[in-house]
């Protein structure tokens, strides 16, 4: 494909207008629904086929937070594509201002493959409702996926202002050494740095939505059992490959030996006495993760799993007890079946580990004290977070959903991602009838008069 070609058609058909007509666009979020809900079973098949995800976990995390989206922009694109007015300021009397959003132009999205349908059409619902044309590169690493989102994109846009490209780093790389307006990435925080340095070369502006470490507190307080299957379930839905997951646990040294019982209890419960046999629980993506996860158990102090198997890339749910700070399972993002517990016995041993590492993306507190979930959730920079559970924040679209320093720039969902693809445009509105002469030179005798407008009109 010849992107050069590919783009120059998207600009001519953006510089149409026809991407930025409201009736059009939510014509086509309808006829993107109803082909994905024609294709349901094609989609979950395909995600199945990539690694193992169950069709409950593909519909709960891909297809269903897909389609609530579209529901959500059909519903308010008309009222969200409305010029906000708001106050003039009264140094500009007699005016009024308003916010138009404008759509960037071209947009690129690249995704990655741990949700691959979903974290591809949730950016591209909001790039298309703020009327930008796309060209989305999903993963090489779930080519089934990859293939039925194309299929589902061609049959709804036209190629001028929807296109998919597949292919792996190679395609990336062409595609982003081309001119865009805005690219959105989902990925990993070194891949990241290099998005962010090829979007510089043309000041592109960019969403990125990264990983890291994501802690999670339980102190004294919290409700164990409880707090014990709310982990599971987040920890290892997707086989641990989710971004928002909780990296580690820091808990009360108190708690340790009831959470452990109850985290036995709980992850029986879910996937039965042997998870591999789970038709739940899904599998690593490829070799190359499967081969760093198996390196960061070994030597440290298995206390739950531990059981791994080459030939199907299958890796238990695992858990580990206090390892080193400096070994390889505390160094980088885990992403995978792996939950280290770490204990602490006060703030200072907590902070030793938090502060050890970037600002997470996710950040989770298990306590029975509001107070003091509070002081932590107000204490720590991260991108989002919840207190009591794990990842439910990713579902209300009313929250931005996004990281901050290395886990990422930028934030999206419902109205957020309308936001975050267009552009904000201040304009003012200027009234003929009178015309304030204080600004105008000659400004001799008039500092005391602009003083006073400023004291009395700021
Ligand atoms: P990745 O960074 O390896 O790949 C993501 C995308 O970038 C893919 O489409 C890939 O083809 C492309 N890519 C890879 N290397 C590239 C390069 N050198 N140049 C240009 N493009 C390149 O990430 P992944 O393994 O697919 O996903 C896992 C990572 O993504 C984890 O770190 C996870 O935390 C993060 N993630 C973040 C979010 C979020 O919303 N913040 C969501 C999901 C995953």
């Amino acid at each position: 494909m010849n992107f050069t070609a590919l783009i120059e058609q998207q600009k001519l058909y953006f510089n149409t207008g026809a991407t930025k007509d409201i009736s059009l666009k939510k014509a086509l979020l309808k006829k993107l629904k109803q082909e994905i809900l024609h294709q349901e079973e094609a989609i979950l098949k395909a995600i199945h086929q990539d690694f193992k995800k169950s069709y409950f976990e593909s519909y709960a995390t891909e297809i269903g937070i897909v389609i609530t989206e579209i529901n959500l922009f059909i519903k308010k694109l008309d009222s969200w594509s409305k010029p906000k007015v708001v106050m003039p300021s009264l140094l500009n009397f007699p005016s009024w201002s308003r916010i138009y959003n404008d759509p960037y132009g071209s947009v690129l999205i690249i995704s990655p493959w741990n949700y691959p349908f979903q974290l591809a059409f949730s950016p591209l619902i909001g790039a298309i409702a703020a009327g930008n044309t796309v060209v989305l590169k999903p993963s090489e690493l779930t080519p089934n996926t990859s293939a039925i989102i194309k299929i589902i994109i061609d049959n709804v846009f036209s190629a001028n202002h929807v296109t998919v490209v597949e292919g792996g780093i190679e395609k990336a790389q062409e595609l982003l050494a081309k001119r865009w307006d805005y690219i959105f990435f989902t990925g990993s925080v070194p891949v990241g740095k290099i998005i962010y340095q090829a979007a510089a070369q043309y000041l592109t502006p960019v969403t990125l939505e990264l990983g890291g470490k994501s802690p999670c507190i339980i102190d004294e307080s919290a409700n164990i059992p409880l707090g014990a299957k709310r982990l599971v379930w987040g920890k290892f839905l997707n086989g641990g490959q989710t971004c928002i997951a909780p990296d580690y646990i820091l808990i009360h040294y108190t708690k340790l030996e009831e959470f452990t019982q109850q985290l036995k209890v709980q992850i029986n419960k879910a996937y039965g006495e042997n998870p591999e046999e789970s038709e739940d629980f899904p599998r690593i993506i490829n070799q190359k993760n499967f081969d760093r996860l198996s390196k960061m158990i070994a030597n440290q102090k298995i206390i739950i799993g531990g059981h791994v198997n080459p030939e199907t890339l299958y890796i238990a749910p695992t858990v580990l007890e206090n390892p080193p700070l400096n070994s390889e399972v505390m160094q980088d993002e885990i992403f995978g079946p792996i939950l280290p517990i770490i204990t602490f016995k006060n703030l200072n041993d907590i902070n030793k580990v938090l502060l050890h590492f970037e600002k997470p993306l996710s950040f989770y507190v298990f306590s029975n004290n509001i107070k003091t979930a509070r002081e932590f959730i107000k204490n720590y920079s991260f991108g989002g977070g919840v207190i009591n559970d794990t990842l439910v924040h990713f579902a209300n679209h009313r929250l931005p959903f996004g990281g901050v320093g290395h886990s990422g720039i930028g934030g999206y969902h419902g109205k957020n991602s309308y936001l975050t693809f267009s552009h904000q445009k201040g304009v003012t509105r200027r009234f003929n009838w009178l015309d304030i002469p204080t600004r105008y030179a000659p400004y001799t005798g008039k500092l005391k008069q602009v003083k006073q407008l400023f004291k009395y009109f700021s």
